[in-house]
């Protein structure tokens, strides 16, 4: 029989990490969401903090924590009101290079990135043209002596402009000379200090959210060979790796998320007095509240479990993904109930919630869009056909 540990809720993380957000009310958020800006202060704070490094090996200078750990930290961030979309990458992306590097990779930047000197935080897979479709990204990378060459475009590369390193994925083989079409894609730590106006070129796209995101061009850019990152060929599998860590995390930001906009919720309708009674006796009020609340518990009772599978080594894949969904959702539905709540007041920006009812609508789409899930849960854990 399977048995699991839920894990453990590190009090004492959630009441640091939460001291460290005080630093960083809603007005400092606001006023760089009205810029477009980074939050570079709120960043170094987090880096000095030594919570960005929570899952890198104290070998290698991190603090070597359990998956449940940066769940944690993530959450709470999120549930103080605060945003770790600007750095959540530096905490996962390393994985790749973790589990996959030579040694010497390991070495060479895994310290540094624990310490904060170097940023890894930009993740480049997704493509304009095939979008969901990764196994049939245009990216081409050749060999040619001790470099690789790169010709192509990423589009939603978040954090290039803030970031030291890249994850790129490209295919090294033709999709035609390969059987499988996951088989020929490669992954390479690109320097981005070193390549930016060399072949490679980086434009930021305005969104509806401050979330530094970016396409970036590559045209003949040239990288030395020892940027690829485990063996040439094992670029999916490689990146595939580190998602399951990625889903769970994002799970945790939504559904801190979640807390954060159940909270304003709740304490409005019980303060908001409109006929003569608290708006939150109403049912129509109080009853979404309540739904979002239950689903809010339900994606937590899913993140614990996919993390206890990803801590015990165990296969974590359909929780990761089902715990994206649920917890996606159901901070979705908390946010847009709380935004109800408040009535015309949910569209001043002073009261903290249209900007983060922007936000919280993410992560239905990225970093997997939450049909992909459905696809997932339809092929691998019910053994449905595939529909495309
Ligand atoms: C703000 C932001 C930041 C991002 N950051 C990064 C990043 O740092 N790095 C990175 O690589 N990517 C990043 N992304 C990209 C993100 O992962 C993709 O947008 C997401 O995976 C969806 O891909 P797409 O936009 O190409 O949509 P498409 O693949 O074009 O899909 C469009 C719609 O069709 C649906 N659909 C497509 N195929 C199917 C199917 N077979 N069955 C059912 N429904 C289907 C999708 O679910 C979606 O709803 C970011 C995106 C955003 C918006």
């Amino acid at each position: 029989m399977q048995t699991l540990d839920y894990g453990t809720d590190y009090a004492d993380i959630r009441d640091q990490v939460a001291r460290i957000c005080q630093g960083f009310p809603g007005e400092y958020w606001q006023k760089l969401d009205e810029a477009a800006e980074y939050p570079h202060e709120f960043v170094d704070a987090l880096t000095e903090s030594g919570y960005l490094a929570a899952l890198i090996p104290e070998e290698y200078g991190g603090a070597g924590l359990p998956i449940r750990a940066a769940s944690v930290i993530l959450e709470t961030i999120h549930a103080n009101g605060c945003s770790a979309a600007a750095c959540h990458a530096q905490m996962y992306t390393m994985g790749t290079v973790l589990r996959h590097g030579s040694d010497e990779q390991k070495r060479r930047y895994l310290p540094e990135i624990a310490a904060g000197t170097l940023r890894l935080q930009a993740f480049g897979v997704t493509e304009p043209t095939t979008g969901s479709d990764t196994t049939q990204l245009k990216t081409r990378a050749e060999r040619d002596g001790d470099t690789y060459r790169v010709t192509g475009q990423k589009i939603w590369t978040s954090r290039a402009h803030q970031s030291d390193l890249m994850l790129l994925l490209a295919r090294t083989t033709p999709t035609d000379q390969v059987t499988k079409r996951t088989q020929g894609l490669s992954t390479f730590l690109v320097d981005l200090r070193e390549v930016r106006g060399k072949g490679c070129e980086i434009r930021s796209i305005p969104t509806m959210i401050n979330h530094n995101t970016t396409e970036v061009f590559f045209d003949d850019m040239v990288i030395p060979a020892d940027s690829l990152v485990g063996e040439e060929g094992s670029g999916f599998r490689n990146i595939l790796s580190g998602m399951n860590a990625e889903r769970i995390l994002i799970a945790s930001e939504a559904l801190g998320d979640g807390r954060y906009f159940l909270d304003k919720g709740v304490n409005y309708a019980n303060e908001r007095v409109v006929f003569g009674n608290p708006i939150g006796s109403n049912q129509g009020i109080a009853f979404p509240l309540a739904e979002a609340y239950a689903q809010l518990e339900a994606a937590e009772m899913m993140i614990r479990k996919a993390s206890a599978l990803y801590d015990s080594g165990q296969d974590c894949g359909a929780a990761a993904n089902i715990a994206k969904y649920l917890a996606s959702e159901a901070a979705w539905k908390a946010a847009d109930e709380t935004f109800q709540t408040f009535g015309g007041f949910a569209f001043a920006k002073e009261y903290q919630i249209e900007r983060k009812w922007r936000e919280v609508r993410l992560w239905r789409t990225a970093p997997i869009s939450n049909n992909m899930v459905l696809n997932f849960v339809s092929q691998n854990v019910l053994g449905l056909p595939r529909s495309y």
